[in-house]
Formats: structure tokens, C-alpha cells, sequence
């Protein structure tokens, strides 16, 4: 998949590819195409994902006539921010331009020496589980991958680390953003790989995490392109559950999910990898002990390690958050039974930056959102006046 490729080119200048999302092994190609030598690939890659350069007349290193090649032929083009927001908490989100009137988010969380930058892969999604605020939002589009790598560019610059001994502030990426990655396969794959890349961001294949609400033939294919983490949205013990809080779950049931991802695991070359198990928790909808025991029960021949969410309210939502005392029932169960357990702590939510608060401003084709809209009562949101 990724030795052929269509040729991306850039909305602003259709005849000109866009190498700000080719893998490494893509650029590689391209550069054969045009008569260049591989390792060409690497110094493009250096300047841009390392040093945060765009401009080829910058590239010191590359002769003037091929620098001169390479204005004629591609350009090198990352998406636009247009707000940064800066939680008290340290938390950074930015609000990024997707074309026709879209906006995504991505947020960067601090804790001590990790920076954990949360991804999105889709304007908006399709998948419409019942406790997400992307979901609400309904459907665009694919992101490209100069889209997705895009917002790590984004953030690493924001923070200098794209500069000659930048501090390194973004050491993990979790694809947790808006949209479903699985839907996204191609173009996640190919940002996985730069994210991954020695001459990118050189991110160990254990601090990038891929998040699945469960798309299982493309779970089914991904180890034949990526090591990276796996993350599963889980939310329920049972299907029956799963099925209201997760609606794929009727096409691909728990037990196939988690079969799928077993081999996703086992198939891995270093051993003790875990699953992630996410499972946010909603008042008196998935919080009971009785929940938490078939929980334990349903995972007993997974390995996994399981982190609890609380769930964050969102305004086109009845549900609320899980109680205090609900919250460590539940995890005391699962400790108890011998489970890995962590709680994510809620991050950025004076800036709706929150665990599954993720919005944006999606420019809907599947009308989802106006029907939300119109059940609830409420005018439509912001669509962003941009070209
Ligand atoms: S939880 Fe993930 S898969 Fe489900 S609607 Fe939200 S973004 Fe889509």
C-alpha cells in the first residue's frame, strides 16, 4: 500500500503535489520519479518534520538547481490554524482550517516530561456513538494525510520543537481525535509512518496509540502496516449495551472486536504489548457493579489494561457524569480482579478540549447534526466563513 500512490496535490495549486504527507516511503518514490536519488527523501524529510522548514529556498543542503526543481513540481503545504486556546491547566487546543467551510480539532495535554497530542483523522464522523460530541457534529470528510501529520507539525512548532535542539514537547500521539482512524485507513497509515520515521518525529512505536470504535476488516489488515499502540473504544460489557453507545457494535459485535484485536496484538514482533481498553463511564447508564464484574468476566483471556473515562457533558447531550463513588466502585471491582487500571483525568475543560468533546465546526453532509439541532432545540452551530 504504501510503494503506489495517487499523487496528492494541494487545493491551492492543483498541478503541484503536496509533500507534507507522504510517508517516507512514498517520498522515496516520488523523488525516483522525478530522476532524484533516495536519500534526497531523507533531507526533505529532516527539513520539514525536524525543522519545521516549508520553503525549499531554505533547504541548504539541496543544490540551487534541484531546490529550483522541487518549487516548480511541489509544494509543501500544512493545514492552517485558525485559533490557538490555552487552558489554565497548561492544555493547548487549536482550531484547524479543513476546506469548504470545516474546522478540526487537536489538542496538546502536559503532564510532567510526556506531551500527549490527541489527533483527528476525519472532519467530523460517521459513526455517531451516542456519548460523542464529534458524532453530533455529523460528516464530511477524509482528512488527507498532510492533514493529519499536519497537526503534528502544528503543535511541535507551536511549542519550538521544530527548530536545532528544540525541546522535545510532543513524545506521544494518540489518534483519539475527531473521526474514526479505521475509516481513514491510507492516510492514517501514512502519518503513523512519519510520525514513526527516525528522520521525522522519530516517535516510539509505543507512544503512538490508534483508537477503534471497532471497524474490524480494517482492524483485521492494519498489522501489515504499523506497530503502533492499539486502543479500543469499548464502553460497554455486553452488546446489548454496546449497541446504544456504539452503533457499529451491530455490524461488529464485541466478540468479533475483541478477537480482532488479539491478533492485532499477538501479530506484534515485541511480546507484553496490552490493549487499551476505553470505557467511558455515564451516570446510570454503564457505571454499576454489575457492569463492572461482566467487564472483568468479558476480558479475562484479552491482554489488556483498561482506562476509565468519566464522561464529560456536552450541550447536545442528556447524559452526566459518572459520581465519585461510582467512579472508584468500578475501578476497585476491576483492580480487584487483577486488571490494569487507570482513570483519564479530565484535561482542558475550560477550553472544550475534554475527552470526547471534540467539536470543531463540521460542515455536515449527512444532515445528522441539523436533526440533533432541531431534537434539542437549538440554532446550528458556527459554520467558519473561509474559502
Ligand atoms: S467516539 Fe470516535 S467513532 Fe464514535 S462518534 Fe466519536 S469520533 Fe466517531
Amino acid at each position: 500500500m504504501t510503494d503506489t500512490f495517487e499523487t496528492p496535490t494541494t487545493g491551492a495549486n492543483n498541478q503541484k503535489v503536496n509533500l507534507m504527507g507522504m510517508s517516507p516511503n512514498k517520498l522515496k518514490a516520488w523523488f525516483a520519479e522525478i530522476g532524484e536519488k533516495p536519500f534526497r527523501a531523507t533531507q526533505l524529510l529532516k527539513w520539514v518534520h525536524q525543522l519545521g522548514v516549508t520553503d525549499f529556498e531554505e533547504m541548504t543542503n539541496i543544490s540551487k538547481g534541484l531546490r529550483n526543481k522541487l518549487a516548480e513540481l511541489a509544494v509543501i503545504e500544512p493545514p492552517k490554524v485558525i485559533e490557538q486556546f490555552d487552558s489554565k491547566d497548561g492544555t493547548r487546543k487549536f482550531l484547524i482550517q479543513a476546506s469548504g467551510g470545516s474546522a478540526i480539532e487537536t489538542v496538546f495535554i502536559p503532564d510532567g516530561e510526556r506531551g500527549t497530542l490527541c489527533v483527528s483523522s476525519q472532519v467530523g464522523c460517521s459513526l455517531d456513538c451516542s456519548f460523542c460530541a464529534t458524532g453530533k457534529q455529523g460528516f464530511n470528510r477524509d482528512l488527507t494525510a498532510a492533514e493529519i501529520i499536519g497537526q503534528v507539525f502544528i503543535a511541535a512548532k507551536s511549542f519550538g520543537q521544530l527548530e536545532v535542539k528544540g525541546p522535545r514537547k510532543v513524545t506521544n500521539v494518540v489518534l483519539m481525535g475527531m473521526g474514526e482512524p479505521l475509516l481513514n485507513f491510507d492516510n492514517v497509515v501514512d502519518a503513523i509512518h512519519l510520525m514513526m520515521d527516525d528522520n521525522a518525529y522519530g516517535i516510539s512505536k509505543r507512544r503512538v496509540t490508534l483508537s477503534t470504535s471497532g471497524v474490524v476488516p480494517a482492524l483485521d489488515r492494519l498489522g501489515e502496516y504499523t506497530d503502533a499502540c492499539l486502543a479500543i473504544s469499548l464502553h460497554a460489557p455486553n452488546d446489548e449495551l454496546r449497541n446504544q453507545l456504539v452503533p457499529i457494535n451491530k455490524k461488529y459485535p464485541i466478540a468479533q472486536l475483541l478477537d480482532s484485536a488479539k491478533r492485532y496484538i499477538q501479530g506484534l514482533p515485541d511480546t507484553h504489548r496490552k490493549i487499551t481498553i476505553e470505557y467511558t463511564l455515564i451516570d446510570h447508564v454503564n457505571d454499576r457493579p454489575e457492569h463492572a464484574y461482566e467487564l472483568a468476566e468479558l476480558l479475562r483471556e484479552v491482554p489488556v489494561k483498561i482506562n476509565l473515562i468519566p464522561f464529560n457533558p456536552f450541550s447536545l447531550s442528556n447524559y452526566k457524569r459518572v459520581s465519585n463513588n461510582a467512579l472508584h466502585r468500578f475501578k476497585d471491582i476491576l483492580m480487584a480482579a487483577g486488571y490494569t487500571t487507570t482513570v483519564r483525568t479530565t484535561r482542558g475543560d475550560d477550553i472544550d478540549a475534554a475527552c470526547g468533546q471534540l467539536a470543531g465546526s463540521v460542515n455536515d453532509k449527512t444532515r445528522r447534526q441539523e436533526r440533533y439541532l432541531a431534537k434539542a432545540g437549538q440554532e446550528p452551530v458556527r459554520i467558519i466563513p473561509f474559502a
